[in-house]
């Protein structure tokens, strides 16, 4: 059976994600893509805002991880000086690191989650491990081949919208 990446949340950006609403979820671990997700491809350092989000969901007893595929020093830098750990080049889609994460963390699939802008790559990887998955919307489409691929993403932000649909109508 193939796995179908529509993603339980879809929201505009990580900052419409607020702590209760994860710790209503049953959420402690919290897997951050970095590139177009906490900030642009190109940022070196995290913002005000980035800083303070992130200490909201450490009040909250939510550890916020950076879970990237990117190579060089981008999430280290990020991640030391947000005083988080992180994980670079996680090889998403696939999970071998992220179940080895999970199993070092002693946290269970059903109280983690991965926030993303990529659907082929956050939000299959947490598909695949069973993990709760929240897509956002890339903060910078100016290079035209990540447009592209937002583009091709659209069946399963679309599968997104039909089943919330479907859900507001049963309620
Ligand atoms: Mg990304």
């Amino acid at each position: 059976m193939p796995t179908f990446p529509i993603p339980d949340i879809i929201l505009k950006s990580i900052y419409e994600l607020k702590p209760e609403k994860l710790t209503e979820m049953g959420i402690k671990l919290l897997l951050m893509d970095l590139d177009n997700t906490l900030d642009k491809y190109h940022a070196q350092y995290p913002t005000v805002r980035l800083r303070n989000w992130i200490d909201g969901m450490k009040k909250s007893g939510i550890e916020p991880f950076i879970y990237s595929n990117s190579h060089g020093d981008r999430a280290e830098r990020f991640a030391r000086s947000l005083s988080i750990e992180y994980i670079n080049k996680a090889g998403k889609p696939r999970t071998k690191k992220l179940f080895a994460l999970m199993k070092k963390k002693s946290v269970a699939p059903e109280s983690t989650a991965i926030i993303g802008d990529q659907i082929y790559t956050d939000i299959l990887c947490g598909k695949r491990a069973g993990i709760k998955t929240i897509a956002i919307r890339p903060i910078d489409m100016s290079n035209p081949w990540r447009y592209v691929r937002y583009r091709a993403e659209m069946p399963f932000r679309y599968a997104y919208w039909l089943r919330t649909k479907k859900e507001e109508k049963k309620d």
